[in-house]
């Protein structure tokens, strides 16, 4: 049995598509291997968000040859599209290929290993409409299943390459993901998380009209599906009808992760966002005043060309002003091919670190704070794994709104839903709590 070995690199879509690529692989008949270990294939799928990701991605492919000199090395994803004259030159990576075969990789490495001749095959992925139909019978998490519905995205904003990588928006059509979720429903998972690259396009490029809330209604009614977790959301999607619409949907977790960015509109301007500080503020309020026990989560990047600390400081202020649960904070990490990368003042990196760190500060003073608010309370808790918390062990899972709790049980509670009530908060971000039923 020939064994084969996944390194992946980047985002979530990424990852289910990783988890796609050894299904097919695993139901040919491969062994599917440690990656630090010797295999017979090797694939990574690459990631190219900023150089960093880029030299990392290259670092893998010679990981790999290095690891077995005999093997084949397939390099998939958007490193491939963003340079592919590179990859072709370079010795260690005996296949190249692109966002838009990765679901025909078995066929393609079989050919390789027969023919020993190079097939590859990298479309202009700014040019395809297609969306490459990818999907997961299984899944490696036990309780939650994540579902790519779309890839792709318009927006161009301007410190980002994935609209060159990745191309245009393409969306998965609705009966197929609603096949696919009923087959995941059918195997026991209870929590169904919708992803994309940039989730709020779904369906503007469907004959049939559909929208993202079109979708979150289908799924809605899946019998067995409990919970339904949303991708990160771009602001603009939130309106009075979407918002009224959602409410019906009972089985919607209410945590949104609303990409933010900035909190400064000079500074959203150069980032080419479409929404200003002050919309962004209306669709968290339209969430919260509609939508029970929101918890409201957002990523936000640091030192981007020409922050002055004036700048900054207005994030910081609008942070305050949200009151996120959660921040995800990234500092600016040149990609190059990309507007920002041509930018003039550029943040050196100890003033991005000192911005990070305060940020930092404040994201758990937040996340404290959120989580204290809470106790007292009997919330509905999802278990999905057991966990060690000091040297004791626990069961831990999430509630609706995203808190991470922990409780003690006798019996395997994985993949049970419980009413839980919510007693410490263990060291800011999870709450300890005692099981009520
Ligand atoms: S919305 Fe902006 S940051 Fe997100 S994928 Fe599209 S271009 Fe990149």
């Amino acid at each position: 049995m020939k064994s084969v070995a996944f390194h992946t690199l980047g985002c979530k879509v990424n990852a289910y598509e990783t988890m796609a690529m050894e299904q097919s692989f695993r139901e040919a008949g491969y062994e599917i291997v440690e990656f630090e270990g010797i295999a017979d294939i090797y694939i990574v799928n690459t990631c190219s968000v900023t150089n960093i990701a880029d030299r990392k991605s290259r670092q893998m492919l010679h990981k790999a040859k290095k690891n077995n000199p005999d093997a084949v090395v397939a390099a998939v994803g958007c490193y491939v599209q963003a340079a592919k004259e590179e990859l072709l030159k370079d010795n260690a990576v005996d296949l190249v290929i692109g966002n838009n075969r990765k679901n025909e990789l078995v066929s393609i490495v079989e050919e390789y290993i027969q023919d020993n001749a190079r097939n590859n095959d990298i479309v202009d992925i700014a040019h395809t409409n297609e969306y490459e139909e990818m999907k997961l019978g299984t899944q490696t998490e036990k309780t939650r299943a994540f579902i790519k519905v779309q890839d792709g995205c318009n927006q161009f904003c301007s410190y980002c390459i994935i609209p060159y990588t990745r191309g245009r928006v393409r969306s998965r059509k609705l009966k197929d993901c609603i096949n696919e979720i009923t087959k995941l429903a059918g195997m026991g998972y209870k929590e169904v998380v919708l992803t994309g690259i940039h989730l709020s396009s779904y369906g503007v490029d469907l004959e049939e009209k559909v929208s993202l809330i079109d979708l979150i209604e289908a799924v809605n009614g899946i019998e067995g599906i409990e919970r339904i977790r949303l991708g990160s959301l771009e602001p603009r999607i939130i309106t009075e009808t979407f918002t009224e619409r959602l409410e019906k949907c009972y089985k919607v977790c209410h945590h949104f992760h609303l990409s933010l960015q900035s909190g400064c509109d000079a500074t959203l301007k150069r980032m080419n966002r479409r929404y200003n500080s002050e919309e962004y503020f209306e669709k968290c309020k339209m969430l919260r005043e509609r939508l029970c026990d929101t918890a409201l989560t957002t990523d936000v990047i640091v030192g981007f060309p020409g922050e002055t600390e004036e700048e900054f400081f207005e994030t910081k202020s609008f942070l305050e002003r949200v009151n996120f649960y959660e921040t995800h904070i990234f500092k600016y990490s040149r990609r190059a091919g990309t507007v920002a990368d041509k930018m003039e003042n550029q943040v050196p990196d100890d003033v991005k670190s000192l911005r990070s760190d305060i940020l930092l500060e404040l994201d758990r003073k937040h996340q404290f704070e959120y989580n204290s608010s809470y106790l007292g309370r009997v919330m509905d808790v999802l278990f999905e794994e057991k966990d060690k918390l000091g040297d004791e062990e626990y069961y831990v899972g999430h509630t609706t709104n995203y808190i991470k709790v922990a409780v003690k049980s006798e019996r395997d509670i994985t993949n049970e839903i419980h009413a839980v009530s919510l007693v410490n908060v263990y060291k800011g971000r999870i709450v300890k709590g005692e099981i009520m039923s």
